[in-house]
């Protein structure tokens, strides 16, 4: 029996630039988390995002725990995270003995609700409160709305970290994606928008920020020959092995992010008809469409979002709900919040679809054969 096989929502997309690099670095000896990759990837993101200094790091992780060490989150403190995202965003939070608070998202993008946000922050220093940071994420790559949200911050003096993990190629009014606030993260993870089949870059103007998450990250290694430390530090950095696949991704970051675009445009369009079935910050010119993400209203559609999921799963296909939020996660029963329901909302009728650049035109028709099958049992 043929096996059909699976078609997953965002896989690596990888090939001869890539083996290539990988080869040019083995083979230049540089086997190590430093090396000359390391520095050009650095500086290349930098370029791209548009920000004047780059750390390349092992996760988007220990990239988001070292940009709050470096604004100085520590015991005693709250971090604002939005409560719709990858739990990664609040353990950054936890590791640095910080307290994150949850805050709600705007329905329409899923990004942290501002008006929310602002409100949050009163209660939180009428409380008594310190606020070390806000993290905001830019969900499934489109940006939050960063006027008004620094805006709000500089006024409140508070820091902002950057959570693009999922926006690397996204923009807001012409900036990109990962140089808001006052640091960004990237992740390049497996599943994001380039890989380096795990790895992470925290980016920021501010050069003492950059270098004092650079020594945490080389375990606060004192340049001396016998190894001095002078605090406690972490083992973050990218390998040059890796640095070099991350480079030859980065040079395709155009290519990919046109076929993600295009694949929105084809889910938008295939939808467009359907009563009570919206496409999540449709509508963002910036967005780099990372996954592509139905909103579906089971009243007016007469169907559930887990009703399509289940159809596609059993054609072979993988969908996924929307992050559940961090309030509703065991690992946080009990933490401080301010919520709206939006969060919840979407995570009841979202629908992440199969996103990733890599996917070939037949697996395509065969997700829209799969939908609209679907779609016209379900008249
Ligand atoms: C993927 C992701 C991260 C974590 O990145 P890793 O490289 O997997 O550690 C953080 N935040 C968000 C929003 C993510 O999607």
């Amino acid at each position: 029996m043929l096996l059909t096989e699976r078609i997953h929502l965002s896989p690596p997309d990888v090939g001869p630039a890539e083996e290539a690099g990988v080869l040019r670095a083995l083979r230049s000896g540089w086997v190590a988390p430093l090396g000359p990759e390391v520095d050009a990837f650095e500086r290349e993101v930098a370029e791209r995002v548009g920000v004047r200094h780059a750390l390349a790091l092992n996760s988007g992780t220990a990239a988001l725990h070292l940009a709050l060490l470096a604004l100085g989150a520590g015991p005693g403190q709250v971090v604002i995270v939005p409560t719709l995202t990858f739990v990664a965003t609040a353990n950054a939070a936890v590791y640095t003995g910080a307290t994150p608070v949850f805050v709600d998202c705007d329905p329409a993008t899923g990004n942290l609700d501002v008006a929310l946000a602002a409100e949050l922050i009163d209660r939180l220093r009428r409380a008594g409160r310190r606020i070390a940071a806000l993290v905001s994420v830019d969900m499934f790559g489109s940006c939050a709305d960063y006027d008004a949200l620094l805006g709000l911050c500089r006024d409140a003096e508070v820091p902002v970290v950057e959570d693009a993990a999922e926006a690397l190629g996204a923009s807001y009014r012409g900036r990109a994606a990962g140089s808001f606030g006052d640091a960004g993260v990237l992740s390049f993870n497996g599943n994001k928008m380039i890989t380096t089949s795990g790895g992470g870059m925290l980016l920021s103007d501010e050069a003492a920020l950059i270098a004092r998450a650079r020594h945490l990250s080389t375990q606060a290694r004192r340049p001396a020959v016998h190894y001095e430390h002078d605090e406690v530090g972490y083992n973050y950095r990218l390998s040059n092995v890796l640095a070099a696949l991350g480079r030859a991704q980065l040079g395709r970051l155009d290519d990919m992010l046109d076929r993600r675009r295009r694949l929105r445009e084809h889910y938008a369009k295939l939808f467009a008809a359907v009563p009570g079935v919206e496409v999540l910050a449709d509508g963002d010119p910036g967005g780099n469409c990372w996954l592509t993400v139905i909103v579906v209203d089971p009243e007016r559609a007469g169907w559930r979002a887990g009703d399509l999921g289940a159809h596609l799963a059993a054609a072979e296909i993988e969908t996924r709900p929307v992050w559940k939020p961090m309030h509703l996660q065991p690992l946080f029963a009990g933490a401080g919040t301010l919520l709206s329901g939006a969060a919840e909302r979407l995570f009841e009728r979202g629908l992440a679809l199969p996103s990733g650049s890599a996917l070939t035109e037949e697996q395509i028709s065969r997700v829209t054969a799969a939908i609209t099958e679907f779609l016209g049992a379900h008249p």
